[in-house]
């Protein structure tokens, strides 16, 4: 059985996982009311997964990483029941940061892409950047008079991302607005970072040893810090590559 204009109406309340399913469940159920409630949970779990779909593509993560993929046997000093909690999206909602601190190539950025990849599918903004691309955006926009837009847009994630603080130093602008981000999302928004640098050499990166504890200081308040440690994955694994006739 086909009806015009139920396919119109539902097209108008753009009900597009009932529309497609609604002859071909007709014929497995006998009772009405089972059958609407098969078809009003098709539509709800469509529009979950083009929410998860559409929030992923937002994220803009440089790489889809899981954490199925991700061998815990090479962090051993890493409490990994503590870690794995925030996949749930709980410090998100509590407002919480996580730091992930080690040096290069142990599975920072890797934990950090398939952490964002976890909270999109639970529902929460995401956005993955570098701490460069995030301060050079910070600078234009500042210079082109549209620094309040920018901070408004970020103010709109649940969870910033950034990747690769510490790698290069930053001049006073970039700090203070740097800075000013991360006391505009204290105790209201999530930052979850990776560093190389361990705490105490943040003064490198910060033009001041006082900037440097006031971020510190908000970001540690209400988070967790993990230290990665061990060999670079990328120079374990080079010798294991296929080599090239
Ligand atoms: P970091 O951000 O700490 O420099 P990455 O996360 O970029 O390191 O890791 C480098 C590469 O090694 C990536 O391809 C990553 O997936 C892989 N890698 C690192 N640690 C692990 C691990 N414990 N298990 C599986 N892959 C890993
Ligand atoms: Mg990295």
């Amino acid at each position: 059985m086909q009806s015009p204009l139920l396919e119109l109406q539902l097209r108008n309340l753009k009900l597009a996982a009932i529309l497609e399913n609604y002859r071909a469940r007709l014929g497995e159920h006998t009772e009405p009311l089972p059958y609407l409630c098969d078809l009003i949970e098709l539509e709800i779990a469509k529009r979950q997964e083009n929410g998860t779909r559409a929030r992923i593509a937002a994220a803009h993560f440089p790489t889809i990483k899981t954490l199925e993929s991700f061998d815990f046997a090479l962090q051993t000093q890493l409490p990994k029941a503590k870690l794995l909690e925030h996949f749930d999206g709980g410090f998100v909602t509590a407002h919480r940061n996580l730091i992930l601190s080690g040096p290069p190539g142990v599975g920072k950025t890797h934990i950090l892409c398939a952490l964002g990849l976890a909270l999109c599918t639970r529902g929460h903004r995401v956005r993955f950047t570098t701490a460069a691309a995030l301060l050079m955006r910070l600078i234009a926009a500042k210079r082109d008079g549209t620094l309040q837009r920018e901070y408004r847009t970020l103010d709109r994630l649940d969870v910033l991302l950034i990747d690769e603080l510490g790698y290069i130093p930053f001049e006073r602008e970039a700090t203070d607005l740097l800075f000013q981000l991360i006391s505009q999302r204290y105790e209201r928004r999530s930052i979850a970072l990776t560093t190389n640098l361990p705490f105490e050499k943040w003064t490198q990166v910060f033009p001041d040893e006082m900037t440097a504890t006031a971020v510190i200081d908000r970001l540690v308040h209400h988070g967790a810090v993990f230290a990665f440690t061990g060999q670079s994955h990328r120079l374990r694994t080079r010798g294991k590559e296929p080599k090239s006739a």
